[in-house]
């Protein structure tokens, strides 16, 4: 091949096949007697040549490494993918080492191919890589310490007027004076939400967020987190049920705090993002490895649900769906981000399910100590134990049992009430509260005889599909029965 000859790979290795033209390291071609036939643009660049490289001999780029313009090439090196540190030669004479991995081409060709990087100048960029690292940690925690400061500055007065607030609302009588005293009470807890979140995030963020491990009752957790929404969901007319496994034991040693504010945060957003239907929490016990358990909570819901494309965007920190969303229902976006984070840090993983105006199912798995307890399956008070709707919910839960169990006079009052509520629903053709009716009445219905079940099944249907005339019939027949 001709020195000045355009540098060009022949077909067999062709771009296609290697995309080297662009690499950042040398890349050199050569034939069995040492001729380059192919030099990349960082070969080019690096050893200061133009299209005369190909056609030269592979011992004028390294001369230490290689005989001399030799019909057949002579070298004592270590062909392989091992690389090997050696000496390059520029045009003009000057060297550089470079970490060099030469192979013979895996065909008949008899070709060589030879992939070299500059050792100093991959040195040099490891020491700005390393840089810009303890840079960018620095930054992290300038930035975090700055957050844990300014949040505690907030925190300070929000609470001294909250203090304040709650001690005037305590003597005050007016009732218009009331109402503003509750509209700034309910400000500072928000405040106070905006200030935890963001902290939290930023601990998170720099790495600094540790666990508390501690001893705790799992069901009195769930009592908790429901007594925290059931107010503002049955104010908006939802259902909310929520079952627990009885494979779950009574005590576990996790971060209550941290599976509370994970439980509160999606079920905030669950009422926050549904008009009309229900919410339901699901826990179940999905694995066991020792003394670790593996529960896996399904928070469900019958809202405005998240389009496809958007579901990428729900875990990133700072993101909401749309800006009119924000607007419409606030929020600041790291809730969801925020929960990953802990749930991740748990062990576990996060998921959504999600039908645009249908509704949504985040669940989450987080691994937690069982305290030794062995499955709780015959434990007395543990049957799928809160199942609360609105009724139950405002009636309290002393006759829980009593109302679920079919026949008793709270299970027919109960039923009764439903009922009337459900054919409402029908008549108005508001499908998705008669779904919500229609799930207490089969849970009311559980130990029922088989006929009535059977009944109660076809009405089921008939609301799921929202078929006026089966589910008329069908509210007929169930309620001539009882
Ligand atoms: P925010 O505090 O703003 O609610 P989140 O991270 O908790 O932040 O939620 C981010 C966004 O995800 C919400 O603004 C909303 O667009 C969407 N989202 C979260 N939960 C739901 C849900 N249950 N139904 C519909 N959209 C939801």
């Amino acid at each position: 091949m001709e020195q000045n000859e355009e540098c060009i790979l022949s077909k067999e290795y062709s771009l296609e096949k290697f995309p080297l033209e662009n690499a950042l390291e040398i890349i050199l071609m050569f034939d069995a007697a040492g001729r380059i036939t192919y030099a990349n643009s960082a070969a080019k660049k690096k050893l200061e040549y133009e299209s005369d490289l190909c056609g030269r001999h592979i011992s004028d780029v390294f001369p230490n490494t290689f005989k001399p313009d030799k019909d057949i090439l002579e070298s004592e090196f270590a062909f392989g993918y091992e690389p090997y540190s050696i000496v390059a030669y520029r045009k003009n004479l000057t060297c550089f080492p470079v970490e060099a991995r030469i192979m013979r081409a895996g065909d008949s060709s008899g070709m060589y191919i030879c992939m070299a990087n500059d050792i100093l100048e991959k040195e040099f960029l490891n020491k700005e890589v390393e840089k810009v690292r303890q840079e960018a940690q620095q930054a992290l925690k300038v930035k975090s310490e700055f957050v844990a400061n300014v949040t505690h500055e907030l925190r300070t007065p929000v609470n001294g007027v909250l203090g304040n607030v709650r001690e005037l609302l305590s003597d005050e009588t007016d009732e218009r004076k009331k109402k503003q005293f509750l509209l700034i009470q309910r400000c500072c807890d928000d405040m106070n939400k905006i200030i935890n979140n963001i902290l939290d995030f930023s601990k998170l963020e720099a790495g600094k967020f540790t666990l508390e491990l501690r001893e705790f009752n799992f069901r009195n957790m769930l009592d908790y987190v429901k007594s925290n929404h059931i107010n503002k969901i049955t104010e908006k007319g939802l259902g909310f049920f929520m079952t627990v496994s009885p494979q779950i034991p009574e005590n576990i040693i996790g971060d209550e705090l941290r599976i509370v504010q994970i439980l509160n945060n999606l079920l905030s957003n669950a009422q926050k993002f549904t008009a009309l239907g229900k919410i339901t929490v699901e826990v179940l016990k999905t694995a066991q490895i020792n003394d670790k358990i593996e529960l896996f909570f399904i928070v469900t819901d019958t809202g405005i649900g998240i389009d496809k494309a958007d579901k990428e965007k729900l875990f990133r920190s700072f993101s909401q769906v749309d800006a009119s969303i924000s607007r419409k229902y606030g929020g600041t976006g790291l809730g969801l981000n925020i929960c990953k984070q802990l749930v991740e840090l748990m062990g576990g993983r996060i998921e959504v399910e999600s039908r645009k105006n249908k509704g949504s199912t985040f669940s989450f798995s987080i691994w937690v100590d069982s305290c030794g307890e062995k499955d709780n399956t015959s434990s007395q008070n543990d049957s799928k134990i809160s199942v609360f709707s609105i009724e139950n919910a405002e009636e309290g839960a002393e006759n829980e049992t009593d109302a679920k169990m079919y026949g008793t006079p709270e299970n027919k009052e109960n039923l009764k009430k439903t009922l009337s509520k459900l054919i409402l629903c029908v008549e108005m053709e508001n499908w998705e509260k008669a779904e919500m009716f229609m799930e207490t009445i089969r849970q009311l219905t559980e130990d029922a005889p088989h006929d009535i079940k059977r009944i109660v099944l076809r009405l089921k249907m008939a609301v799921q599909k929202e078929n006026y005339d089966k589910a008329a019939a069908g509210f007929e027949e169930l309620n001539n029965y009882l």
